[in-house]
Order: structure tokens, then C-alpha cells, then sequence
């Protein structure tokens, strides 16, 4: 469970969700805890085993994207298939990251939610690592807001947050913090929301992509997706490099990533564009956040920005609070309002 200051109730939130997992590891010598210990990991073994999807099986076609530690190849395993495969940096010796990517595993495969994208196994025998999970046909919001300069009406942007909030008040629910939520990692087809790439922390530990000595590589568009707590965390020049995978992530934090794709729904840009990470840094580390004076939009669709991008942690809600708030904005009122012609920047369907 991560700890560095969290605020109790999610420190609380992780203990209980872990446990509920089994896979807190007590610290009891007593032999009835080694007992039922043993068992559980026999358990997860053999959890696991049902997972493992022999390399061999695969049939890798066309490569569709590169990652920041992966290469996303088109494949097929009964069917169509995305196969993500990672690019180990000679650091198998990592055996510890190698475990925890399995139990990870583990975990994905008891996710089973609408919104979210259906992982279908892993192959988990070094050099071979691969996650296995159903092919995306549709467009990332990425691609719709920033590439396409796709216009959404607020209806269609509302539903397209709730579907987000209850794919990831589902992850929450089941003790998985996203990490990586952004407009990338979320698919949008046919009026359905799909969210992927959630908690594959021990994969990029394995991967140390973002190891550079002496300096942290922070990936392009990852900055404003960052709460203030991770920022504040952020050390450019440690030795040894730091390691992305030790930032206190929780669920505050994937909280405010989710407000800066709302901000990216709503204007269509990403917030703080265009100013040099160091700036955006000490802006946020501060406190300070990207003025909506010029976004034309209702107060309470503003406010739900606030309460993502809250300073302290304990201030940002969680998913279902969100999505009372979300289902509650005036839309209907709204729209037929002569008064508010443009409610928004992008106010316009495509
Ligand atoms: P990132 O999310 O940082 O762009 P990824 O490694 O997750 O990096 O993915 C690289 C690319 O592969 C994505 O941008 C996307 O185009 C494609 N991709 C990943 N997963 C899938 C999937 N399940 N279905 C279809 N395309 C995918
Ligand atoms: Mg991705």
C-alpha cells in the first residue's frame, strides 16, 4: 500500500481493498499466519497459471503503436486481439518487479466492467512479456480532441465523463489505482467509453524506461495529468535516477488526472499548453492552476474541475461523487437558453 502522507482514509481505503484481494503480506511469524500465507500463495499461483498465456499462441500481425515501454502489435489468440510487449532493459535479475507484474495480473483479470477493456491473459515467462487484451477499434479521445479537433455537444461530453467515472469507480472499488489515466489510455466507440493501461506500474518497473542517470525523463503531455503531491515528489536530480513507480499514486490522484480530460473534453486543449515543464511545475507544485476565465461554461461544469484539481488530496471527492455531480449539470435547461448560445469553447457537434 502506498503511504508518504496520504491522507488516512486512503490509507485505510488500500488496506482493506488489498486484504480483500489477498495480497497483503502480514508481518506475523506465527505459524498459523505462515500457513495461511503459504495457501494464499499457492492460491495466487495457481490463479495465475489460468492466466498465463504461452507465448507460442500468439499470432502477432501489423504493429499499431509504440508506448513509452511497449510495442502494441494487432494479433490474434481466438480471435482479434491488441498484444502489448515489453521491452526488458536487462533487468531480469528484478525478479521482485517480475512477481509483482504477476500478481498484477492477477488482479486484471478479475476486472470486468463495461467501460473498461477486457484483459485476456498474460504471458508471463521472461523474455516473453506480453499483456493480451481485446483490440480497440475505435478512436482514443486523444485522437478525437487533440488530432482531429473532434466537437462533442455537453450531452455527449457528460455521458462520455460518466462512462469514465464508472469505469474508474469500479477500479477504485476493486483496489486498483489507475496511474496513467489520459486521453491515450481511453478509447471512444460507438457512444462507449473504453479505459486501458490502468496499474501496470510493475511492468514499467521492470522496463526502467524512464531511467536517464542524473535527470528524470518526463514523458511529452504527462506533466498536467500529475497532482501537486506527485509534482511536489518529483526530484530532477537524484542518484539514483528515481523511479516513477515510487510517486505516491492513489486514488486522489488518478482523480485529478480525470480533471484534466474533463478540461481537455470541455476546451479542447490540454491545460497549461504551451509553457515549459519547469513552469508547470512550480505552478502546480504551488497551488496555482490553469485560469478558466476564458472557458464559457456554466459554474457547476467549472466546479467540477475545482474538486478534481484540488491542492490537498482529501478534497478531491471520488468517482461516484463525481458522477452525482456530472448527472445533475443543467444540460437540457441549458441547450434550449438563448442566453448561453456558446456555453462552451466547443460547443459545436461534429
Ligand atoms: P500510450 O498509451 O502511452 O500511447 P501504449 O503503449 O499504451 O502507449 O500504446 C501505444 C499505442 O498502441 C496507442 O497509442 C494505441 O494507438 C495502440 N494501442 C494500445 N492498446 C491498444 C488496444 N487495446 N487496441 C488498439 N490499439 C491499442
Ligand atoms: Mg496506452
Amino acid at each position: 500500500p502506498p503511504s508518504c502522507g496520504l491522507p488516512n482514509k486512503y490509507v485505510d481505503f488500500f488496506r482493506e481493498t488489498m486484504k480483500n484481494e489477498g495480497r497483503i503480506i502480514i508481518n506475523n511469524t506465527s505459524p498459523a499466519a505462515d500457513e495461511s500465507r503459504s495457501e494464499r500463495l499457492r492460491q495466487n499461483s495457481l490463479t495465475m497459471r489460468e492466466w498465463d498465456i504461452p507465448y507460442d499462441e500468439l499470432t502477432i500481425e501489423e504493429k499499431i503503436g509504440a508506448g513509452r515501454f511497449s510495442t502494441v502489435y494487432k494479433g490474434r489468440w481466438h480471435g482479434l486481439v491488441a498484444i502489448k510487449t515489453f521491452n526488458l532493459n536487462n533487468s531480469l535479475d528484478d525478479w521482485k518487479a517480475l512477481e509483482a507484474f504477476k500478481q498484477e495480473v492477477v488482479t486484471f483479470c478479475k476486472t470486468r466492467h463495461e467501460n473498461l477493456i477486457l484483459f485476456m491473459g498474460a504471458c508471463m515467462k521472461p523474455p516473453h512479456l506480453a499483456i493480451v487484451t481485446s483490440l480497440c477499434q475505435g478512436l482514443t479521445l486523444y485522437t478525437h480532441i487533440h488530432l482531429r479537433k473532434d466537437k462533442f455537444n455537453l450531452n455527449r461530453l457528460i455521458m462520455i465523463a460518466q462512462q469514465i467515472c464508472q469505469g474508474m469507480g469500479y477500479l477504485h472499488a476493486r483496489g486498483i489505482v489507475h496511474r496513467d489515466l489520459k486521453s491515450k489510455n481511453i478509447y471512444y466507440e460507438n457512444g462507449k467509453v473504453v479505459i486501458t493501461d490502468f496499474g501496470l506500474c510493475s511492468v514499467t518497473k521492470l522496463c526502467h524506461g524512464n531511467r536517464i542517470r542524473g535527470c528524470l525523463k518526463v514523458p511529452k503531455g504527462w506533466l498536467c495529468y500529475l497532482a501537486p503531491e506527485l509534482i511536489r515528489s518529483l526530484h530532477a536530480d537524484s542518484d539514483p535516477p528515481q523511479d516513477l513507480n515510487d510517486l505516491p499514486f492513489s486514488p486522489a490522484t488518478d482523480l485529478y488526472a480525470f480533471g484534466t480530460v474533463w478540461f481537455e473534453l470541455l476546451v479542447g486543449s490540454w491545460p497549461f499548453i504551451g509553457q515549459p515543464p519547469e513552469v508547470i511545475i512550480w505552478q502546480v507544485g504551488k497551488g496555482l492552476k490553469q485560469p478558466l476565465t476564458n472557458l464559457r461554461a456554466p459554474r457547476e461544469i467549472k466546479n467540477i474541475l475545482m474538486i478534481c484539481w484540488a491542492y490537498q488530496p482529501e478534497d478531491r471527492h471520488d468517482f461516484s461523487k463525481l458522477q452525482l455531480l456530472l448527472s445533475k449539470l443543467p444540460k437540457k435547461r441549458l441547450q434550449r437558453s438563448p442566453s448561453h448560445p456558446t456555453y462552451l469553447l466547443r460547443s459545436v457537434e461534429s
